[in-house]
């Protein structure tokens, strides 16, 4: 299997255009709003993400969304806005590809593709992500298995894209208390199967604003690569996420609070925020 671990120094380290890297010993930032919604929220969150210490602005252009009714993002138009308000920050850009017709265009604007946890077992995408050989965050399905996730790296890492990175991003339970269950054990447990680095998201994990600086914490102790956080200038104007997105003045509290927790452990984070 390509995505095993063939030896203890075995691993991978995927680099974005920004220096932004997943698997070295810094650690990768990524944050934004769950959508691109406006210039003015794109152009906010962008500055205040960067502000922080983040070097990777994740946002959705394409949304996978439940009801065919919710809103659906900005589509193209969304992209157009996002990738001005990162190259305006020094921000890494990341966002999700729904369809295997629009890889193209997203890989285009894009430096790192996500796929979507109702997507990672959509076989043809993973594919087409593979053969566009870009930096691709695939994100765990929400009842699948790790043997199903490290299966569906493989199709990515079996058309010739190395740069493949793993995202937990909660799986479902029987409690409704929270969306998801954030399933933490993935992250030791994958760093002695797998090579790739990997990565956690406590919005999606939790569904809760006020879960994500604690399960963030603990991410990074449990040895993640990095983090993925939902930040919206206005959560509760949101079109999608609200109840899982941090103000700006919350995520940059939670960056400097992972700041002495990422010594501890061995880590660094982006430069940008060690400058400040
Ligand atoms: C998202 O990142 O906004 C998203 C839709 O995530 P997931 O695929 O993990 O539900
Ligand atoms: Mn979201």
């Amino acid at each position: 299997m390509l995505a095993s671990r063939s030896s203890d120094s075995h691993r991978t380290v995927v680099r974005l255009a920004n220096g932004a890297t997943f698997g070295g010993t810094e650690l990768a930032i990524c944050a934004g709003p769950c959508s691109v919604e406006s210039e003015a929220q794109i152009a906010a969150t962008a500055e205040a993400v960067a502000r922080a210490g983040g070097n990777v602005l994740r946002g959705g252009a394409f949304k996978p969304r439940t009801s065919p009714y919710a809103f659906q993002g900005l589509g193209p138009e969304g992209l157009t806005l996002l990738e001005a308000a990162a190259r305006a920050n020094g921000l890494a850009i990341l966002t999700e590809v729904l369809d295997p017709r629009d890889v193209e265009t997203v890989a285009a604007r894009a430096d790192m593709l996500q796929i979507g946890a109702r997507n990672m077992q959509n076989f043809a995408l993973l594919r087409e992500v593979g053969v566009a050989r870009k930096p691709v965050l695939l994100k765990r399905g929400f009842a699948a298995t790790v043997d199903e996730w490290l299966m569906a790296a493989e199709y990515l890492l079996l058309e010739g894209n190395p740069h493949v990175v793993l995202c937990e991003r909660g799986i479902r339970s029987f409690d409704p208390a929270t969306r998801n269950v954030l399933d933490l054990t993935v992250v030791p447990l994958l760093r002695a199967r797998t090579h790739l680095p990997v990565i956690v998201d406590p919005s999606h994990g939790t569904g809760v604003a006020a879960l994500v600086a604690p399960m963030t914490l603990a991410a990074v102790a449990a040895g993640a690569d990095g983090v993925l956080i939902e930040v919206h200038p206005e959560p509760e104007r949101a079109a999608s996420d609200g109840a899982q997105s941090l103000t700006p003045a919350a995520f940059d509290a939670l960056v400097a609070r992972l700041a002495p927790l990422a010594e501890a452990v061995g880590r660094t984070l982006p430069v940008a925020r060690a400058r400040v």
